[in-house]
């Protein structure tokens, strides 16, 4: 705990210098610490619609970060809570994104500016650009299961939920042999089928079980 602590405090010096008007405070009885305040962000997508924006947030670092990654809220009252905006209604928390995708994202600058710069700020940056121009600039994630399913067909370039399962089935539970069929049931080979993108996936130590588990709602 004390070691997390000092692990935050240390990263906390680099968000400090970009987002000056963030504060962090502990919260000794919960083991957490919180970082409140005003994030303002300049940003474009495919190097155009640039905005720029200050949003009230904060953000809750659980006691066993990075593990679990920190809770987002906006705090200004300019995001109406709806799952249309992609946040869970009943505790104001923003929807990053599919499990993998978001930990992927924090994989590539793990630390809590990484965070924010990588999944905050994209995330406040889609909200205006809808609001402004009608659309998500990413395109839009469904929500819960679908979403899910949304997320990994596009991933895997498959067209079916089945296909979905087999290969997130194989994620979870199968040591990978090249030269076995592709769990996706295309009857090639792995290394011939969808075996570079599952070694990749297989190496980000993931836990696919937790998408099983929404799936088949566990
Ligand atoms: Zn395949």
């Amino acid at each position: 705990m004390v070691e997390n602590f000092s692990r935050i405090i240390s990263e906390f010096t680099e968000v400090k210098e970009n987002c000056p008007d963030l504060f962090i405070k502990k919260k000794e009885e919960e083991g957490t610490c919180i970082i409140r305040g005003n994030l303002s962000f300049d940003a474009v997508y495919d190097n155009k619609n640039q905005i720029q924006d200050t949003f009230s947030i904060e953000i809750e670092i659980p006691a066993d970060y990075p593990d679990k990654l920190p809770v987002v809220k906006e705090t200004g009252g300019r995001i109406p809570l709806s799952m249309d905006n992609h946040i869970y209604t009943s505790i104001g928390k923003f929807c990053l994104g599919a499990n993998f995708e978001v930990q992927d994202k924090f994989k590539k600058q793990p630390t809590l500016f990484g965070f924010i710069k990588n999944l905050v700020v994209p995330f406040l940056y889609s909200f205006c650009h809808k609001q402004k121009f009608g659309e998500m600039p990413y395109g839009e994630l469904a929500h819960g299961t679908e979403g899910i399913f949304q997320y990994y067909k596009e991933k895997f370039q498959v067209e079916s939920d089945d296909e979905v399962i087999k290969l997130l089935g194989f994620l979870a539970f199968t040591k990978f042999r090249g030269h076995h069929d592709c769990p996706c049931g295309s009857g090639k080979r792995l290394r011939n089928c969808h075996g570079d993108i599952l070694i990749k996936m297989k190496d980000s130590n993931f836990d696919f079980r937790k998408d099983l588990v929404i799936i088949f709602n566990l």
